[in-house]
């Protein structure tokens, strides 16, 4: 039977410490603040932010929050940006992604001080982590890895097979697992025989953002399965890129969805902020 992986749970010891280590802080006299800015009010995007604010009242971080209309110029983000850079009392700096058609990401992305990019998007920050330097490193794939060692998987020599490329899951995701010395293969669209490479792994990552398309025949018998994406399915219930019923008979280990990785973006998030003062 396999185990379940609690991202929940997980993610709340996670955040639980942290909140230890920031009460540790102010009676030091050290306060931690993120700033936060929307663009627009995409609603998906408005839930995102409201749960950062959450957590950050739950852990003791400071939030600033800056909501700027849908026709905001790509200059009066920049400009606030570089306030927000230039202020001592700020320690991160996220900017909720996607952002209107009239605003480059990238040159949004590479304007915020590598020292207050919580969310390890900069260039500066990628490349830190590509050669195994001190930086900041995208939530996401850091949850991935706490989920991983929390529930004592051990990933040093094992295969571990990511599924998709991108540069906030897939890429950092492989680096990651690098750095733990894992055997790491990157599947994606172009990959020919996906089940051939995915039934070699003793760790999947599944971050393909299609809806339950890893069906138990991409599964070795005995691997552990970790499913990134989240969907809402034909009938509006939340699904991952994993089909959870069949595939959870055939490995040791599996995250839900909800309650796997999703809760544990939000930790490293706070994890990095806290980083961002020490
Ligand atoms: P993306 O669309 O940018 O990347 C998907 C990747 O999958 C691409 O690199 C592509 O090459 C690969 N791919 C597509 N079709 C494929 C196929 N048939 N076979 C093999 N590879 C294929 O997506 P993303 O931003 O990396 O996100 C992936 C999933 O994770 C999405 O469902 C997204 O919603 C979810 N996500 C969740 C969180 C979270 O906090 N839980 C955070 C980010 C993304």
């Amino acid at each position: 039977m396999a185990v379940l992986i609690d991202g929940k749970a997980i993610s709340k010891q996670i955040k639980d410490e942290l909140r230890d280590k920031v009460a540790e802080l102010k009676a030091q006299g050290r306060e931690v603040t993120l700033a936060v800015i929307q663009v627009g009010n995409d609603p998906a995007s408005s839930v995102y932010v409201g749960n950062k604010k959450k957590a950050c009242e739950y852990i003791g971080i400071r939030s600033l929050a800056y909501e700027m209309p849908e026709e905001t110029s790509e200059e009066e983000l920049l400009q606030l940006i570089d306030e927000l850079n230039g202020r001592a009392d700020v320690n991160g700096i996220l900017v909720q992604l996607p952002l209107p058609g009239q605003i480059d990401e990238d040159k949004v992305i590479r304007r915020i001080d590598p020292a207050k990019d919580v969310d390890g998007f900069h260039p500066q920050s990628v490349g830190a982590l590509c050669i195994g330097q001190p930086g900041f490193v995208s939530c996401t794939p850091a949850g991935v890895i706490q989920l991983l060692k929390r529930s004592g998987i051990e990933i040093a020599g094992k295969e571990c097979v990511v599924i998709g490329r991108s540069n906030i899951v897939g890429k950092p995701m492989a680096l990651l697992l690098l750095r733990e010395n894992g055997t790491v293969t990157v599947a994606h669209s172009r990959t020919k025989d996906l089940k051939e490479v995915t039934k070699r792994a003793d760790i999947l990552i599944v971050a393909v953002g299609k809806p339950r398309m890893i069906t138990a025949e991409y599964i070795k018998e005995g691997a552990v399965v970790i499913d990134v994406g989240i969907h809402r399915d034909e009938n509006n219930k939340l699904c991952g890129d994993v089909d959870f019923e069949t595939v959870m008979p055939r490995c040791s280990a599996i995250t839900p969805v909800p309650g796997g990785v999703g809760p544990m973006t939000i930790a490293m998030l706070m994890n990095n902020c806290v980083e961002s003062v020490l």
